[in-house]
């Protein structure tokens, strides 16, 4: 099932990510804003358990996430979403998931991967650009291999191809996004899109 923020402040801060003239620091302040919209719907169906506190003047209901949060980045460009939902969630654990496009196929080639314990947990992989669909397939087995059972992907900008490879290869799976873009040129990128997440976050090209 596939989520998009429909929210201004969505839109603003994607605008600027889309934005030719943005640099690296802009970028990465925007990336930032934007992630906390997008942790924050992944997270909206989570239940709250009730737990007693004591204000300063009497007792009252408190409430604490009824279950763990496991953060997975896609290298290189989910590490650009992992502060903003640490800020958000600061018990999370974190897992990594090295894995590499080959520019030519667009197939996914694995390096590395460190994943804490994950089937009692919300599992959110930060797969910021889902264009084929073939990392975050790629991801979501893995987790799923790892103990997964209740998984949300978190992406700035999706393509519909890649939307549907997600939802014919894991039904079970939402997907939120910042936007649906129109679709894929012939190098894989999202159209409109706003280029290469990994290189405008860390400054290589
Ligand atoms: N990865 C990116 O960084 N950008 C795209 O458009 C597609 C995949």
């Amino acid at each position: 099932m596939l989520t998009v923020l429909d929210h201004p402040l969505a839109a603003h801060n994607l605008t600027i990510l889309r934005d030719r003239n943005t640099n690296s620091s802009e970028f990465r302040a925007a990336a930032r804003r934007l992630s906390y919209l997008l942790v924050s719907e992944a997270t909206a169906d989570m239940t709250a358990a009730e737990m007693p506190i004591d204000t300063p003047l009497e007792g009252a209901t408190g409430y604490r996430l009824g279950k763990p949060v496991v953060l997975v980045a896609v290298f290189r460009a989910g590490l650009g979403l992992i502060d903003a939902a640490l800020d958000l969630l600061p018990d999370a654990r974190i897992g990594y998931a090295g894995v590499q496009r080959n520019e030519e196929t667009a197939e996914p080639m694995e390096y590395y991967t460190k994943f804490p314990r994950m089937d009692d947990a919300r599992v959110l992989i930060l797969e910021p650009m889902l264009a084929t669909g073939g990392s975050l397939e790629w991801a979501v087995s893995k987790v799923k291999e790892h103990g997964a059972v209740d998984v949300t992907a978190v992406c700035v900008v999706a393509a519909p191809v890649g939307v549907e490879m997600i939802e014919r290869a894991h039904p079970d799976v939402r997907v939120v996004a910042g936007a649906l873009d129109r679709d894929l040129d012939h190098h894989f990128y999202i159209r409109p899109g706003l280029g290469d997440m990994g290189d405008r976050l860390f400054g290589t090209t």
